[in-house]
Order: C-alpha cells, then structure tokens, then sequence
C-alpha cells in the first residue's frame, strides 16, 4: 500500500515585491499551487481564495473521485470570480491553479473485477504498480504545472493555458522561443475571470518511487528540464528538495514567485518503520507530528500565509526506488531549541523593524488634496510600503480658498509634525490668499470669518513668495 510524504516552499523570489503565489497542502492529501495576479494585493487573495475554495470543496465532498477534484476546482473558480466582483480593488484579478489529490478510481467492469483479487496481491508485493489501488487526480488552470519523476525520467504532466504554448503546439515557436517570447506571461485560461472555467483533468496511477512536483512558473521558468531533473534525483525528503528547489530559481535570477510542492509515493511498511526509528532518543527534538498537518486551507487561516511551517510536517522519507529498508533513513533534526532561539531572535529582529518603519511611515501628518478640499492626512505623501496615508481631518477648504501657487505644494502632500500644525498651515494659506484678494480688489469679503490673516502687513502677504510661518 501507498502513502504520500509531501515538502513544500514559497518564497516571494529576488525581483517581486511580494508574494501572490499560495500553496496548500492538507493532511488528506490534497495539495496545490495558485499563482495570483492582478494589482496590489489583489493577486495575493485571489490565489488564497482559490486555494481555501478548492479544499473547503474537496474535503466537503461526498466521496473522493476524479469528479470532486474537479468540481472543487470549478467552485474554487467560482470563489474568486464571486470576490472579484465585491471589490473594485479586485477587478481583474484572477490566479492559475494545480491541484493533486488522493482519489478514489471509478471501477468499473474488467479494472472492478481485478481490483477484487489485486488488492490482496499489492500489499503482499510493495514496489508494484498500484492497480486497483488509490489514483492520483490532477487538475490544472493556467501556467503552473505538475510534474512525475519516475525511474530517473521527467515528464510535464499537464499542458499550460498559455499563449506561448499555443505557438509552440502550432509550430510557430520552439521552447528556447517561448522562454523569451513578449506574451510569455499572457494566459489563455485563469481561474477568477468568468463564472465558469474549463479545468483540465488527468488521471495518474502512483506507483513507489515516484516524486510529483507541483510549482509555479517562477520555478520552471528559471531552471530547466534538465536541471529540474537532476534536482528530483537527489536522495532527500521532499522538505529539503522544495527548499533546493526554490534556492536553484533563485539563483537563476528569481524574477518571480517561486512556489513548489514535492509529493513522494512510498511504501506504507518503510514509512512505519521509518517512523518508529524516530521515536527513540529524541535529545531536545521536537516529535514530528504524523500525518502531515494542514498547512492551510481549512479557512482557519484568513490571511495570506508566506511564513512557512513545513518543517513540522511528516517524518523522512525513505529513498523513492531505492532499498529503503536497506538503509536506516536519515532523523529529521528539524526542530532544535537552537532554530527555536534563532527563529525567535528572527521574530524580534522582523519586530522591530516593522515597528520602526511604521514609526516612520505613520508618525507624521501631511496636508493634501482630496478631491478639491484641502485634507489633513495622517502618514507620508504616497504612503510608505504597505503604511498607506489615511485621512486624519476633513476641512471645508477648497483649492479656490488658497493661492493657486500653493497647489503644486498641496498636491505633493505638505508634510506637518502634527495635526495642529497642519491645521495652522491651512489656518495660513487661507489668510493669505485673503489677504492677497483683498489687496487686489478692496471689496472681496472673505466667506467665513477665518479669513484673517495671521501674516504681517498686507504687502508682504501678498506677494507669492511671502513665508507661511
Ligand atoms: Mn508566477
């Protein structure tokens, strides 16, 4: 009988400002990658809709068929159309998505009749062809993609919904083409952008020793066949090969999200005894917890999730294709108190600076523009990271109350230490442009009775250049 063993990274890569890719990976075996776009944060809660849709749906389903894969997709689908549609701030957002789950094969005549008699035969005889058994279903929208590793031969499973693509299935463009290719980005399918999408479905039979790869384009964009097999190769748990993986993106240049999920098959048996040689002597190891617990994708988790627990999942697996009893399999020393104190300092560390920018970022006010009327503004003009500006006062001053000359100023955003400060500023710019009218035509009445001028003798305040304070 079979057993999955699954690692898995995201990492936001070496150009992008943040991640929009969304990984999932459940303790039912269902695991996924969605690669979001569209602006600002759009991107990111489109593939985090996709991915939470996807496994309320699976783990909702009556029975676990090629069929509920593929009806969780569509309502994954629908998920984020629906939440593009809340939101102005999400129109056009969409995301790809891969997803591999643990089914249940429809048996049906001849394949019904040996599954009968082959169950039996399988558990007597591990390393063969899982007939009868278990199936994998895969189902893919967009450009990221699922690939097997098997006997030392990599194979794409799925076929991207890209424009690329198109042309290479056309014979306009060859591989090396596409990889260079302007519209390289463009899709032909998403999920999100109509109420309904057309989701491929494929039908894998695991056998053990194979390694499945679910990833984003930022990885195989980066690193070709070649090397992405070589990789596959190595004898590692999936943990430490999603982190290669991710690592040899980067080194390729990392221009996007990088985002992998690595899936062994393996032999119930090894794992048990895999698992049992963990349990003694465990010198300040933290027991790995088994199955693999959810990572996300239960809806427990709300926000966007790029801080990764892998690391507690799943206990080594054995060599895929190798002798694994032959070998005592490598001890995850994974959880130490040492990577505890360093991933606490990292917490201080990431703390701090949050604090500090956010000092920075919202420690000062601005007077701005909001539409016509002159708005005091708590943050920096243009906002600072994610420290957007908002709106500290409103006041009933419009551009037409102050002197054209100060509205260059006014739109930059006149930075002030306080909110009175900004108010006196405004206090100011009224008076002078009061008082500016007044030299100019001795009959102009100022509309409200602040129109006093807080400024010298009228000659001064009416120049253009006149100081404020
Ligand atoms: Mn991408």
């Amino acid at each position: 009988m079979t057993r999955l063993v699954s690692g898995s990274a995201t990492d936001v890569g070496l150009v992008r400002a943040n991640n929009q890719d969304q990984l999932l990976v459940t303790d039912d075996d269902l695991f996924a990658v969605a690669d979001g776009m569209g602006g600002h944060a759009a991107g990111e809660v489109a593939s985090l809709t996709a991915v939470e849709a996807l496994a309320k749906a699976f783990q909702a389903a009556t029975d676990r068929e090629p069929g509920s894969l593929l009806a969780a997709a569509r309502e994954a689908n629908r998920a984020v159309w629906e939440r593009a549609g809340q939101n102005p701030a999400f129109y056009g957002m969409g995301t790809t998505l891969v997803a591999m789950a643990r089914v249940h094969s429809h048996l049906v005549g001849a394949a019904a009749a040996k599954d009968a008699t082959g169950s039996a035969t399988l558990a007597g005889n591990p390393g063969s062809r899982s007939e009868g058994v278990d199936k994998l279903a895969v189902v893919h929208v967009g450009d990221s993609r699922v690939y097997r590793f098997r006997d030392g031969q990599l194979q794409q499973l799925t076929v991207d919904h890209s424009v690329v693509q198109e042309l290479i299935d056309d014979g306009q463009i060859d591989e090396q083409e596409a990889a260079i290719h302007p519209r390289r980005h463009v899709l032909t399918r998403a999920l999100g952008v109509d109420p309904d999408v057309d989701v491929d479905l494929i039908e894998v039979d695991p056998v053990v020793g194979d390694r499945f790869l679910l990833c984003s384009d930022g990885l195989c964009r980066e690193v070709s066949d070649e090397h992405l097999a070589s990789l596959l190769g190595q004898t590692a748990h999936p943990f430490e090969l999603a982190d290669r993986l991710v690592t040899a993106a980067k080194e390729h240049g990392g221009s996007d999200n990088i985002t992998v999920v690595v899936v062994d098959v393996v032999d119930t048996d090894v794992t048990a005894e895999a698992t049992g040689s963990q349990s003694d002597g465990a010198d300040g190891d933290i027991d790995l917890p088994d199955p693999a617990p959810l990572l996300l994708g239960t809806g427990q988790n709300e926000e966007p999730d790029t801080v990764q627990l892998p690391k507690l999942t799943g206990p080594p697996a054995p060599t895929p294709g190798a002798n694994a009893a032959a070998r005592r399999p490598k001890r995850a020393r994974l959880v130490t108190p040492r990577v505890i104190g360093f991933l606490l300092l990292l917490v201080l560390v990431v703390g701090v600076a949050v604090a500090g920018i956010g000092w920075y970022a919202r420690g000062s006010y601005f007077v701005g523009l909001r539409a016509d009327r002159l708005t005091i503004f708590k943050g920096r003009p243009g906002g600072v990271l994610w420290f957007e500006p908002t709106v500290a006062r409103r006041t009933t001053v419009t551009t037409s109350d102050v002197l054209s000359s100060r509205l260059q100023a006014l739109r930059a955003g006149q930075p002030e230490p306080s909110v009175r400060a900004a108010e006196a500023y405004i206090h100011n710019l009224t008076a002078e442009a009061t008082t500016a009218r007044r030299v100019d035509n001795p009959s102009y009445q100022p509309l409200s009775s602040r129109g006093k001028t807080a400024l010298g003798a009228p000659g001064r305040a009416g120049s253009q250049s006149a100081p404020l304070r």
